[in-house]
């Protein structure tokens, strides 16, 4: 303060300070040193006296009660005569004021005039700050639990607060934050432009959210979800700026571990589906359409014996094995994928030097030479499928695709070393879909029927047994063969219920001829394999004897031989327990599987039928008799009962009859009749063939 404005400081009229103290909103009075009020302003006035009666010359004592004046007051009055100024606070109830925080400040006065002490009283009405202050009080209770970091920076970013939760995720003290800058956190990850954002958000007063990656004091990073407010003062001027910040590191972890599982393949590190089409689509984008370049499908046959035999952990060893040879084959970094549990695919770039054909063939040889299994070597067989990019651009979805339904028909056709990807494929593709769908509702609607081919004693021309074959009689179409639609109920699960229902209406109609005193004969119903893929067959065929009430023996299963081309505990097991029921088992089609005699010979056969292939050309061709006479020594080794099929002339019957075959069936006995047709041959109780007026 300079000279001359202490000058100008002069002391007003003792009026002056009156007025001035009459119109305060806090409460003043002077009090004697008899505890009487000499003087109160209004203020003290109306907290005091509601009643309009003056309280100058009343004693504080009544004003504040006996007891408390005794306690509080007067030992605090006392001491402001003997010269020590008061201050305390206290809350008290009044009429006027309500519940309210009070300050109360005892100043030590002379009064100039009558030369003895007096007491100036000036009581200030604290309650707001008070809740204010109660008010931040709790803020900070909440700010101090909060699992969220907490933060306060001035307008320059400066760290004025830091709570708890911040000092443990980021790793630095509160004393090592505090006068530092948010900087410090900054990990250099998050894109400038992301922080230019938020300042000019802040700045302009408005509230920024985003993610920012951080990195702790021990240099680890972590990822924030923050929200930053300005902070405004009671004109609304921005003072500082708060930040809230959760931690996202386990959400974005989990998060990017979720989408690797989408693209790479936890087993192989090869990619999914998803992540091949993306990187053929990328190799695509990037190097442009190859018409020379070929997506190719390949799959491991068998891998459930493998599975069966050294257990799922000796078949992940060896799919691991697998997929880096395909890696060694695929060209370019990583162009292959695991998209199934056996199904793997590979993108081969165009290579000039070499045809197609040397490719195809080094793919097969690297990938089915035998595996190291424990010391073990483990042959595979596999299947191809591909396609060329050709001309026409398609998405890589559609190219992984085609390579799948080339290597399907593969599945189909397993002659071929390999299947190459047409427009026909597709058709018939899309022909088999609407078929499936078609065989769904054909159960229902009752469009399937069993119709009966005797087999006869090929001496005496008598029947002694049936075979039921599976006829679907499509409302448009007409009849279709099994030869069609058997495989497709293989492949879409329809076989279960199909198959049941072919063993049920079998021993229906055994029944229903019994019923009617018909010299009832055995009927044979044929089983696929996948009918055993549930390993409970044996129980639904005792299920359906049991409700039919026929005996086992009645019933016979037909197996073709090509199932038995790979070994299979599930299916041993199932056959044994179907023979051990006494229904009888006959290896179908024999000839066609290149099964191991020796391999068969575990199985427990009642009956071998000689493939008709063989019989057709028994005449001509050594190597079906010789195929005759192998059946011929495993029948005898197994006591099995052979049966030649496709019979269709008496040349062939002689034959057979010549090389002591006994039974057969064919056309020249007679086709697969229907029901009834076959029903009223078993009333004839006929020789066959029959003759043309006994079928008139
Ligand atoms: P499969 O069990 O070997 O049945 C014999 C097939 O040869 C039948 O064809 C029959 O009609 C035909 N056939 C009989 N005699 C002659 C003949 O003298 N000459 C010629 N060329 N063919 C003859 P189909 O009925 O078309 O059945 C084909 C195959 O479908 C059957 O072969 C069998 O493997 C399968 N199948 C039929 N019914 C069922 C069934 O209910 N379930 C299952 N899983 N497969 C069935
Ligand atoms: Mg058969
Ligand atoms: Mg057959």
């Amino acid at each position: 303060m300079t000279q001359e404005a202490a000058s100008d400081n002069h002391m007003p009229d003792p009026s002056s300070f009156q007025t001035l103290l009459e119109a305060s909103d806090n409460l003043c009075a002077i009090v004697d040193a008899d505890y009487r009020y000499r003087w109160v302003n209004a203020a003290y006035q109306r907290l005091h006296a509601p009643s309009p009666d003056s309280l100058v010359g009343v004693s504080v004592r009544r004003v504040v009660g006996d007891e408390h004046f005794a306690s509080v007051t007067r030992p605090r009055l006392n001491r402001c005569l003997d010269g020590q100024p008061q201050c305390y606070e206290i809350e008290r109830q009044s009429a006027v004021m309500g519940e309210r925080d009070l300050e109360v400040r005892y100043i030590p006065l002379m009064h100039s005039e009558l030369g003895q002490r007096e007491i100036g009283i000036v009581i200030a009405d604290i309650t707001h700050r008070r809740e204010c202050e109660r008010e931040l009080q709790k803020m900070m209770s909440i700010a101090h639990l909060s699992p969220s970091s907490i933060a306060i920076t001035d307008l320059q970013g400066r760290i004025e607060y830091v709570n708890p939760a911040l000092e443990k995720i980021s790793g630095y003290s509160r004393d090592e934050l505090i006068g530092n800058t948010s900087a410090v956190l900054k990990s250099g990850n998050t894109p400038d432009d992301v922080y230019r954002n938020l300042w000019e958000t802040i700045e302009g007063g408005q509230t920024w959210i985003g993610e920012l990656e951080n990195r702790r004091r021990d240099g680890s990073l972590y990822h924030e979800y923050t929200l930053i407010a300005p902070l405004r003062d009671d004109d609304g001027k921005v003072v500082n700026y708060a930040a809230i910040k959760q931690d996202t590191t386990a959400l974005r972890t989990t998060e990017s571990d979720l989408e690797r599982l989408a693209f790479e393949d936890s087993l192989t590190g090869l990619y999914t589906r998803n992540g091949f089409s993306q990187a053929l689509q990328e190799w695509v984008d990037r190097e442009g359409w190859h018409s020379e370049a070929m997506v190719v499908m390949v799959d491991v046959i068998g891998l459930r014996d493998i599975n069966d035999a050294y257990g799922y952990e000796g078949g992940d060893r060896l799919l691991i094995e697998f997929s880096k040879r395909l890696l060694q084959t695929a060209s370019g970094p990583g162009l292959a994928g695991r998209i199934g549990g056996d199904e793997c695919t590979l993108f081969l770039a165009p290579d000039p030097d070499e045809p197609i054909q040397t490719r195809l063939e080094a793919i097969v040889d690297q990938l089915s030479r035998p595996f190291d299994l424990d010391g073990v070597a483990i042959g595979i067989a596999i299947r191809v499928g591909y396609t060329r990019l050709n001309h026409g651009t398609r998405p890589a979805d559609t190219l992984l695709r085609e390579a799948e339904r080339a290597l399907f028909q593969h599945r189909a056709d397993s002659n071929l070393p390999w299947v190459a990807y047409t427009d026909r494929l597709e058709q018939e593709a899309r022909a088999r879909v609407d078929l499936t769908r078609e065989l769904r509702t054909a159960l229902q609607d009752n469009q399937l029927e069993l119709h009966f081919q005797p087999k006869v004693d090929l001496s005496t021309g008598h029947l002694v047994s049936a075979e039921a074959l599976l006829r679907w009689n499509h409302p448009e179409r007409g009849l279709i063969s099994p030869g069609v639609f058997i495989p497709i109920a293989e492949q879409s699960q329809l076989i279960g219920p199909i198959g049941e229902w072919a063993v049920r209406c079998a021993c229906e109609h055994l029944r229903s001829w019994q019923n009617e005193g018909l010299d009832v004969v055995r009927v044979a119903v044929n089983v696929s394999l996948v009918q055993f893929r549930s390993g409970s067959f044996p129980h639904t065929v005792h299920r359906i004897l049991e409700e039919t009430g026929i005996a086992p023996e009645q019933l016979s299963l037909e197996i073709t031989e090509s199932v038995f081309a790979q070994e299979s505990a599930y299916l041993l097991r199932q056959m044994r327990e179907l023979r051990a029921m006494n229904v009888r088992l006959s290896l179908d089609d024999f000839g066609t599987g290149y099964s191991s005699l020796l391999y068969l010979q575990q199985y427990p056969f009642d009956e071998i039928k000689i493939d008709q292939g063989f019989v057709t050309h028994l005449m001509n061709d050594d190597f079906s008799r010789n195929i005759v006479e192998a059946v011929k020594m495993l029948a005898s080794a197994l006591d099995a009962e052979i049966i030649a099929e496709g019979i269709e002339s008496t040349t062939v019957r002689d034959t057979l009859l010549d090389m002591g075959i006994r039974l057969g069936q064919g056309f020249y006995y007679s086709f697969p009749l229907e029901a009834e047709d076959f029903r009223w041959l078993l009333e004839r109780g006929s020789q066959l063939p029959l003759t043309a007026d006994q079928i008139e």
